[in-house]
């Protein structure tokens, strides 16, 4: 392998059922930076069947290129596919990096490559930069249960991969008229996806994943119980939201595991973000110091959290929130 030959960065945009996932148009913002630090093309990866229309998004979100993998068999996301078609193009044209998100999606796929490309993934990564002298990509991810900050490079192989964290990065909007929107040949035969995908079943229609929400009611500790939760779930709902937790409500059993925000659950940035008995322990603030709006709500007004919020009102979560909630209807009737 000859690394001076690997150029460019490259953005996996992850769509589903024909709508691009936040956390790619967030990694086009970060990889913009980096492809700019690097001086290299910054090219976003779409692929899906009858997804054409979506490239004019990501050339609005600062891709210099759009490589479109447009084909019936990646109507669904299977593994073979997906792998096969990212593989061959990334062989070809010789990506110096590789971002996937770390969805559920990504993370599946991101090994399946590297695998197959013979390179190394930094999985989950919270923050990513590059070394220009040498392209060398360094990313950062928590270790050790979260108890340090690793930066892990890969200098001998390439492409260079990570998997980043849906919330960590934001979006930017660009120019798209400068951008390149190019349809590649797909070379998948029915060999080459050895499942198939009968009929997909939504496990919980209704549960939100908390990385994508504008609008989370999160609880902690000061909560008090599972029965309490509802309260938050009635705020969240008056919103349009959802509900989140820290690690001792997840602990406690009130709320899902899927639904901690901190350094070992999840990175959000949601518009309004309501902390409701939460101390604000520095791995919970990890997870949410980038929202838009902090409120919030606990009875000691010591409490580290105050100091991150925008708002802090100091009270009873039993009293506060349903006067929230009250509020919230009456400005929305
Ligand atoms: P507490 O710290 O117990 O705080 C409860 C708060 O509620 C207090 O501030 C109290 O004043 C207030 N309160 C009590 N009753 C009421 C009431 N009736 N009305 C209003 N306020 C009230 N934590 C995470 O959240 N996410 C993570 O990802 C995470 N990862 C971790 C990783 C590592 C390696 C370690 C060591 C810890 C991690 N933690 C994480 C745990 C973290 O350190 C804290 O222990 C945890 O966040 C505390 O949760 P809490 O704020 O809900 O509870």
């Amino acid at each position: 392998m000859n690394i001076a030959d690997y150029k460019g960065v490259w953005v996996f945009a992850e769509q589903r059922e024909g709508e691009l996932q936040k956390v790619s148009l967030e990694l086009l913002g970060e990889g913009r930076r980096i492809a700019d630090k690097l001086g290299v093309k910054l090219t976003a990866l779409l692929l899906g069947n009858n997804i054409e229309s979506l490239a004019t998004t990501l050339a609005s979100h600062g891709a210099d290129e759009v490589l479109v993998a447009d084909d019936k068999n990646l109507e669904h996301y299977t593994t073979e596919g997906y792998a096969k078609v990212i593989c061959d193009l990334a062989a070809e044209r010789k990506p110096g990096i590789l971002f996937v998100g770390a969805t559920f999606i990504g993370r599946d796929l991101g090994p399946r490559i590297a695998a197959r490309l013979s390179t190394g993934l930094t999985a989950d990564c919270t923050s990513i930069d590059v070394e220009v002298e040498n392209g060398d990509l360094l990313a950062t991810r928590p270790a050790f249960g979260g108890n340090l900050m690793a930066t892990i490079a890969c200098p001998e192989h390439r492409p260079q991969m990570a998997t980043v964290r849906p919330g960590v990065f934001a979006k930017i909007t660009t120019d798209p008229s400068k951008c390149n929107i190019e349809k590649v040949e797909v070379k998948l035969a029915d060999s080459d996806i050895r499942t198939k995908v009968l009929e997909v079943i939504k496990a919980k229609k209704d549960m939100v994943d908390i990385a994508e929400a504008e609008f989370i009611v999160s609880g902690g500790r000061g909560v008090g119980s599972k029965e309490n939760f509802k309260l938050l779930e009635e705020l969240a709902a008056a919103l349009e939201g959802t509900v989140a937790g820290s690690r001792a409500a997840v602990e406690s059993g009130w709320i899902d595991g899927a639904c901690q925000v901190g350094q070992t659950g999840k990175t959000v940035r949601p518009k309004i973000y309501i902390a409701c008995g939460i101390s604000g322990a520095i791995q919970h603030v990890a997870g949410m110091q980038d929202s838009e709006l902090i409120i919030a709500v606990n009875k000691d007004e010591t409490a580290p959290i105050m100091k991150v919020a925008d708002y802090a009102i100091v009270g009873d979560v039993a009293k506060v929130v349903p006067e929230l909630i009250a509020q919230v209807k009456e400005v929305k009737s």
